[in-house]
């Protein structure tokens, strides 16, 4: 049923009408090899040690790669990767919205904008990080967050989602929060009130006190109602399709696939990726409801982390599914480890990290002499805030090797990284890419009777 659906996607996309709505998803840090460890892990716990549990853009119809560098190195970050998806033009690192000679681009929301079309960003980060800012600020730095702020403030944009301002308040400058109110922005916290909004020009938040992102999907406890990216692109397709009769353009980020990559943090990469797998469906739900009027395209601005479906120490062996023993992310962990109650003594964190981990107690995760060693080498460490910082790090760095999972970088890579289409207009997306491509094809797809 799901798979003639997905691929009814490649019949329409033969169709030469342009799409009425464009859902753009970003998974930051996403390369091949994150995709794929979260589908080999899902079918590793569904009992499957061998294949790979697809998940829904697998499936679509088109699937390409895009190479992903920047104007000043091989290997890019968020913001000028954005910059590219965003405007079409290579940016040096760090900038936003800018080309190299720091001229300020258009960007797709304002060429969706320009046409008529409703505009919405989402993000599981910060709404002002430098993946959805590379779609409506112009800076020379993604660390100017209070700028940032005010020019998501003065978009045009009718949905911004994600976890609050990281900078609202300024030094002698006006609270971000008052100038969003003050353009027209109506904030909301939470579930409940997103669901019960209709009117666009939302500045959707979650409930709680202020945190720089989303919590990691593995850190959910079970009945959380707090937001997800899958809510945020929901609501968020239903709001911006009331806003304009000519459609719309939603670009949703997965920016923690990054951040756990970063960590070299496997499972907690893994729940990422199958949020936005569950955001992925939402569209194609919306598509189901709008058949013919939808094109999805589903990317990553770069891979982090050099992860790779193999370790040198495991040989041709893997066992992902010794991943499921953990259950908390190595940033949680580390929180925890941090905090001066209890004393973590030798037995006290050992216990915590086999809680955690699995490790020392589970088959498949016995501890060696070496193990053991540099456990005990990391709990000697003085400084609190370090020792929990490397305790964490080293038990989901083990946890990877024994798995057979390897990471090369705690860094981004110069590898291509996946494109997948669905839709019409997904046929556009062919052959070897650039991510300036990706933009390219997105603006004349927004252009009808081309
Ligand atoms: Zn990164």
């Amino acid at each position: 049923m799901i798979f003639s659906f997905l691929l009814s996607g490649l019949l329409s996309a033969s169709s030469a009408k342009a799409p009425k709505y464009v859902f753009l998803f970003v998974g930051d840090g996403m390369g091949l090899a994150q995709v794929s460890l979260a589908e080999a892990y899902r079918a590793s716990v569904q009992g499957d040690s061998v294949g790979f549990w697809p998940t829904s853009f697998s499936r679509f119809p088109v699937v390409t790669v895009t190479t992903t560098h920047c104007a000043t190195r091989r290997i890019t970050e968020s913001a000028a990767a954005g910059t590219a998806l965003a405007t079409g033009h290579k940016a040096g690192e760090g900038s936003l919205g800018l080309d190299t000679s720091g001229t300020s681009r258009p960007n797709l929301v304002d060429l969706a904008k320009a046409r008529g079309m409703a505009t919405g960003l989402a993000t599981t980060v910060s709404v002002d990080h430098a993946t959805p800012g590379a779609f409506y600020a112009h800076v020379s730095s993604r660390n100017e967050f209070h700028r940032i702020g005010k020019q998501a403030t003065a978009s045009k944009l009718d949905f911004l989602a994600g976890a609050p301002f990281l900078a609202p308040d300024s030094a002698g400058l006006p609270s971000l929060w008052d100038i969003a109110k003050d353009s027209g922005f109506g904030t909301i916290h939470g579930r409940a009130a997103l669901a019960a909004r209709t009117l666009p020009r939302v500045m959707a938040l979650p409930a709680g006190p202020a945190r720089s992102a989303l919590p990691y999907a593995l850190d959910r406890a079970k009945g959380d109602t707090s937001l997800v990216l899958a809510d945020l692109v929901r609501e968020g397709a239903r709001i911006l399709e009331r806003a304009s009769h000519k459609g719309f353009f939603l670009m949703a980020e997965a920016g923690k696939v990054d951040w756990a990559s970063h960590r070299n943090d496997a499972r907690a990469m893994i729940g990422e990726v199958w949020d936005l797998d569950s955001a992925v469906q939402e569209a194609l739900a919306f598509a189901k409801r709008h058949p013919k009027e939808v094109l999805i395209v589903v990317t990553a601005d770069h891979e982090t982390g050099g992860l790779a479906l193999g370790a040198g120490r495991t040989g041709y062996w893997t066992d992902f599914g010794l991943l499921r023993h953990q259950t908390l992310s190595q940033e949680a962990m580390e929180d925890s480890l941090a905090r001066p109650t209890p004393a973590w003594d030798g037995p006290a964190a050992f216990s915590a990290l086999a809680r955690w981990t699995g490790l020392g107690e589970r088959k498949g995760l016995e501890l060696d002499g070496s193990d053991s060693a540099n456990l005990r080498e990391t709990l000697a460490i003085a400084k609190p805030k370090l020792r929990a910082q490397t305790l964490a790090a080293l038990a989901t760095r083990m946890l990877a090797a024994k798995a057979g999972i390897g990471w090369t970088s705690g860094a981004h890579t110069a590898i291509p990284v996946p494109v997948y289409a669905w839709g019409i207009g997904a046929d556009a997306f062919q052959g070897r890419l650039d991510n300036t491509d990706i933009h390219r094809i997105i603006a004349r797809s927004f252009s009808p009777g081309k």
